[in-house]
């Protein structure tokens, strides 16, 4: 295995003569730090949810073939958090072995209020009594709104509480990625370190959906678990039957315990975790600050804690009280950096074809069947709305169409929208998907 370090710097090298841009080098590459390597992966992590989604939409190929260039392989990349990076170092936990770094993460530090409420109840039930309480627990919810939060604090109270018990946490990739590299070697050393727990935490199980051999893999697991007493938690960006291409036993399972969700959180809840974290770090901050930027932020904790963040380096280097300029300066650099995201139209096809299951070359085909044409003209429509393309141009990623079927398409939808509250939600949520995710 070549030296971590090394590899990544010399990679960089690479990288940054094909950025141009110092400072677009400077945000998105210098912030990245080289995790782990194994056979086939390279692992990296990065500071904020929205570095992460940079990275995959522009960088990554430029990174992986960067990677190419110095070793010579061709490793897949896989994107991390800095705050769920501890997850990829170190997975297994034993009872002699507690801190891996996740205990920062538990229900003293989780702030409760009408948005999680019945999810922290529920997790804490869990955590009380593993096995018996409800199985599975299923905790769903838009990006970072705490579900993994929740996880790692059932997590942390099981292990302080009852020593003995085994308790391991994946990611759902990690689920599958380990599964590939046991194939045909060590199969069962795979599931010897599944099947022997007393508690298994899946983050973001929806990942493994369409993954036939994984998911083939995941039921295996979930039943012997299961069958055994032992306690499954499990979290989802949303409930198990709206997760596109699971498999219907899996879904099924998943809803056999309790179902809870997060929502975001409401105004008074958010200034409640602002000021939990100004506590955590003795940072000094008025009130009225904090009631600011929870007015601004508001639909994910990460971004708001990111905000935080932000000001917290800041007034470290300026050495004094943070103001409420820094705060609206700090408020101003997330929203320009939140507008930079584009949408294309392979993203907006990509999640139409998920949304309604079916697969992405059926939407631009020419097959004119009812299933196809509703999304298919969803499709243009938010081309359309979503991307500075003429119709021209969106019609050469529909398989080339003219621009009179798209401006139909459009007015289809259009005039459509205004008896049909499905087709309403469905945009809605499309729309909202493809600005945040
Ligand atoms: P998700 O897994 O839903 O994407 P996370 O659990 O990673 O979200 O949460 C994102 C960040 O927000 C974490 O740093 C977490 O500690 C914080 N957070 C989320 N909900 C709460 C809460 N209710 N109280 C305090 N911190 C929270
Ligand atoms: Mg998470």
């Amino acid at each position: 295995m070549p030296n971590l370090n090394e590899l990544w710097s010399k990679a960089c090298e690479y990288i940054r003569e094909e950025i141009l841009s110092p400072v677009t080098y400077k945000t998105w590459i210098e912030s990245i730090v080289p995790l782990k390597i194994d056979e086939d992966m390279l692992y990296i992590s990065v500071p904020t949810e929205i570095n992460k989604r940079m990275i995959e939409q522009r960088y990554l190929e430029l990174i992986r073939n960067s990677v190419l260039e110095v070793t010579g392989r061709k490793y897949t990349i896989v994107v991390v958090l800095d705050s769920e990076k501890d997850n990829y170092v170190e997975q297994t936990k034993n009872p002699e072995k507690k801190d891996n770094g996740n205990t920062k993460y538990t229900f003293d530090n989780f702030i409760v209020g009408n948005s999680n409420r019945f999810a922290h109840a529920a997790s804490l039930a869990v955590a009380e009594s593993p096995g018996t309480a409800y199985n599975p627990i299923f905790i769903w919810g838009g990006v970072g709104l705490g579900k993994t939060h929740l996880m790692h604090a059932i997590e942390n109270y099981i292990n302080e509480n009852q020593p003995k018990l085994k308790t391991l946490f994946v990611p759902a990739e990690t689920f599958m990625v380990e599964l590939i590299n046991s194939m045909g070697k060590n199969t069962e050393d795979f599931r010897q370190k599944y099947r022997y727990v007393d508690a298994l935490f899946v983050d973001d199980i929806h990942f493994i959906a369409g993954k036939v051999a994984t998911e083939e893999e995941f039921f295996n697991t979930f039943n012997s678990l299961f069958e055994a007493g032992k306690q499954i938690i499990l979290s989802s960006d949303r409930p198990p039957q709206e997760i596109p291409n699971l498999a219907e036993r899996l879904s099924s399972r998943f809803s056999w315990g309790i179902l809870c969700d997060i929502q975001p959180p409401d105004y008074e809840t958010r200034v409640a975790i602002l000021k939990q974290k100004a506590k955590d770090q003795n940072i000094e901050i008025d009130t009225e600050i904090l009631m600011y930027i929870a007015d601004n932020i508001t639909m994910n904790i990460r971004e708001l804690e990111g905000v935080f963040r932000t000001l917290s380096a800041y007034s470290g280097f300026v050495n004094t009280k943070i103001t409420m300029e820094m705060a609206e300066d700090a408020i101003k650099k997330y929203h320009s950096i939140i507008a930079e995201k584009v949408i294309t139209p392979t993203m907006i096809i990509d999640a139409v074809a998920k949304l309604y299951r079916i697969k992405e070359d059926e939407i631009t085909s020419q097959r004119r069947t009812k299933e196809l044409v509703v999304p298919r003209h969803i499709s243009i429509y938010l081309c359309k709305n979503l991307t500075e393309l003429s119709y021209n141009k969106i019609g050469e990623y529909f398989g080339g169409r003219d621009h009179t079927t798209i401006i139909h398409a459009i007015r289809k939808v259009e005039s459509d929208l205004k008896t049909d509250e499905r087709l309403k939600n469905d945009i809605d949520k499309l729309t909202q998907d493809l600005k945040r995710s």
